[in-house]
């Protein structure tokens, strides 16, 4: 049997022929990979020609393909469908992959024809960038150490992969884990039968002898809880929400803890004075300076908007809110003071809708795509959903994966991942994927979701729009491939449309009866829209603070206890834990621990800067027009690194952005006043 992964799938936009990859095949096609490109460069460093642009930064670029094949499916099948088979391939995949990485960016010869190409000069464009970038990725992964240096770096990379992998192996063990068992219905008040059948059903599968059985369904809040009538229950589902990580076989606070010293004596290794440093050297923010100097700025007006909400909870709920009933309580602010029922909204969200008359339909409106599903082609899980993308002339464009239903094998959150790229080198078209976590409705129901599971929707296809358009020439520069401090800007752009009035008119429908929302209701979303942006707004920065605590360790620093450290980086930021707890703790931080945004999570709200000055935009020049969302499309989304994406955002505002739309937009504006 010859592994399909080997070579170039035949298929339709190169679609990995999912239905027959087992794991074995996924960490077969890894050694393969690496092998050839090792020979590759073996070529390459030993050719007796002077090192050129063609023959050696752009060979380089060309000789990893079948590794870049391989892992891109792998990296998809991992998080949506993380088997028993596939997460055991993933240890050994990783451990290949950071090995591989380390011959690659050790390899002196490859590093000296490099650097030659590069500081000869007289590149242009999209040469030059893929010569500096590639050379900066060499030099921040040790190229330009000694030999004790290198191999120093190759144990702590390979010690600090080990840990992440455990970590997040834990995470997800200890999620299916914390599933808080209720004996008795009357426990589920509040809860839609629908979700209360879902529940029991949930017991039954993971063995219990009846019983209802709530799992965590997202790594962040749990849903249930702004619904559930029992505060017993709240109390429950909280805890074990934010316990997480802290006790038992699946604690990870000391994997955590260890990392991040690690990361430390990495960075004091390159010549940085902590991994933070080192990470936003690469980044569009300026300095590590800059970004604690903007998240200082937002803490005071974020605390006190928050203590404002707290005091209007309080009121209603005849006393001091505790941090598990916040949730219910906000929910009923909602209802009493904005007569916003977000639950009571839901048939008018269904999935199938949302998806085609919003989502596709907001595309179609800005860029003239259209979407035809196909379902002759494999995919890795029956839930998901393939659609052809094509572009305004029709000509193809790529593939649309959606796979938005949760299940004990998909990790938690929502995101969007690339299979193939857009890029020309190999004539290459995207396949790119969007992940969700709704939970999967009862046999025969329709999937309704909440505002928020809406606005997921909005944002994970603004990150395949940006995957989608691409156009560059190497694939190392494309679609998302830019710093991680920008990669949320397109995605958050494209939330603006789910408030769009043509396009809500239009999806949001009736489940039973097809009628439009009802009168007024759009109004009160919106008047209702600041409340819970004070609390929102204080745990996203305490986890942005939190990130950079850990990070901005010196080396040989001993953070001590974890759970102290967190608290005491907390206070002295200006919060207080007890009140409004991080929206991910240490125990269960995976986007810093496992999902490379290691000092990175300040980065959605450094982009969400840009998001609000481009809503302005659009807003300033006739709103979501096959013009605008042409211009959107040319001088950003197409771009992908192929530039300085901040150049690129320059050129298309004609300014650079401006902070004050974002603080008008979280209501941070009137509590600086
Ligand atoms: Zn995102």
């Amino acid at each position: 049997m010859t592994n399909p992964l080997r070579s170039a799938s035949q298929l339709p936009f190169e679609m990995p022929a999912f239905d027959t990859l087992t794991a074995p095949d996924y960490v077969d096609a890894v050694r393969h990979g690496i092998a050839e490109q090792l020979a590759a460069i073996n070529a390459l460093t030993s050719s007796p020609e002077d090192p050129t642009f063609a023959n050696t930064t752009e060979a380089f670029e060309a000789s990893g393909e079948t590794l870049r094949r391989a892992v891109m499916a792998f990296s998809n099948v991992k998080p949506s469908h993380g088997t028993p088979e596939i997460l055991d391939a993933d240890g050994e995949i990783q451990a290949l992959l950071t090995e591989h990485g380390d011959a690659l960016h050790l390899n002196g010869a490859l590093y000296a024809r490099l650097e030659a190409v590069d500081s000869a000069g007289g590149l242009e464009g999209e040469q030059e960038r893929l010569s500096g970038e590639t050379l900066r990725a060499f030099r921040r992964a040790g190229a330009g150490l000694d030999a004790a240096g290198k191999a120093r770096l190759r144990g702590l990379n390979a010690e600090i992969s080990a840990l992440s992998t455990r970590y997040s192996t834990a995470l997800l063990a200890g999620m299916n884990d914390a599933a808080v068992l209720f004996g008795d219905a009357a426990e589920l008040d509040g809860l839609s039968e629908a979700e209360i059948a879902s529940a029991a059903r949930a017991a039954t599968q993971a063995g219990h002898d009846g019983g209802y059985l709530l799992t965590l369904v997202l790594p962040t809040h749990q849903p249930a809880l702004a619904r559930l009538e029992n505060a017993a229950s709240r109390r429950r589902l909280f805890e074990a929400s934010i316990g997480r990580g802290q006790d038992g076989q699946h604690r990870t606070l000391d994997l955590a803890a260890s990392m991040a010293r690690l990361r430390a004596e990495r960075a004091g290794l390159l010549g940085y004075p902590n991994h933070a440093a080192s990470v936003l050297e690469a980044q569009t923010a300026p300095s590590l300076e800059a970004v604690r100097e903007r998240l200082a700025a937002l803490v005071p007006p974020a605390v006190a908007n928050a203590a404002t909400e707290a005091a209007v909870m309080a009121e209603v709920a005849g006393g001091v809110v505790a941090p598990w009933d916040r949730a219910y309580f906000s929910a009923r602010v909602h209802r009493e003071r904005y007569a916003v029922d977000a639950a009571a909204l839901k048939p008018w969200f269904e999935l199938d809708r949302v998806v085609h008359d919003g989502v596709f339909a907001a595309a179609t409106r800005l860029y003239g795509i259209g979407f035809t599903e196909r379902h002759d082609l494999p995919v890795y899980h029956p839930d998901v959903r393939v659609w052809e993308v094509s572009d305004a002339d029709g000509s193809a464009l790529g593939l649309f994966l959606g796979d938005y239903f949760a299940r004990p094998t998909k990790a938690g959150g929502a995101w969007m991942n690339s299979i193939r790229v857009g890029a020309s080198l190999f004539e290459e078209r995207p396949v790119v994927t969007n992940n969700l976590n709704i939970p999967a409705p009862a046999d025969g129901q329709p999937a309704l979701l909440t505002l928020d599971e809406v606005r997921t929707l909005f944002h994970e296809f603004g990150h395949a729009l940006h995957g989608l358009f691409a156009d560059g020439v190497y694939p190392s520069l494309a679609g998302t491939a830019v710093p991680r401090d920008f990669v949320e800007y397109p995605s958050q752009v494209n939330e603006m449309w789910q408030y769009d009035e043509e396009l809500i008119a239009g999806y949001a429908r009736h489940v039973e009866t097809g009628e439009a929302l009802p009168d007024g209701a759009l109004d009160r979303i919106h008047a209702a829209g600041l409340w819970g942006e004070g609390f929102a707004t204080t745990e996203y920065l305490a986890a942005a603070v939190l990130d950079l605590a850990w990070h901005s360790l010196a080396p040989g620093e001993d953070p001590g206890d974890p759970l102290e450290f967190e608290d005491r980086a907390l206070r002295e930021a200006g919060f207080d834990p007890d009140v409004v707890p991080p929206r991910y703790r240490t125990g269960y931080f995976k986007h810093i621990f496992d999902g490379g945004y290691s000092a990175g999570y300040y980065s959605y709200i450094w982009s969400e800067v840009l998001d609000a000055d481009t809503v302005e935009w659009f807003a300033e020049h006739g709103g979501g027009t096959r013009q605008n969302g042409d211009r959107f499309r040319a001088g950003l989304l197409a771009r992908g690194n192929t530039r300085d994406p901040l150049e690129s955002y320059e050129d298309f505002r004609g300014r650079p952005a401006r902070l004050e739309p974002l603080l008008v937009r979280r209501g941070l504006d009137a509590a600086a006043r």
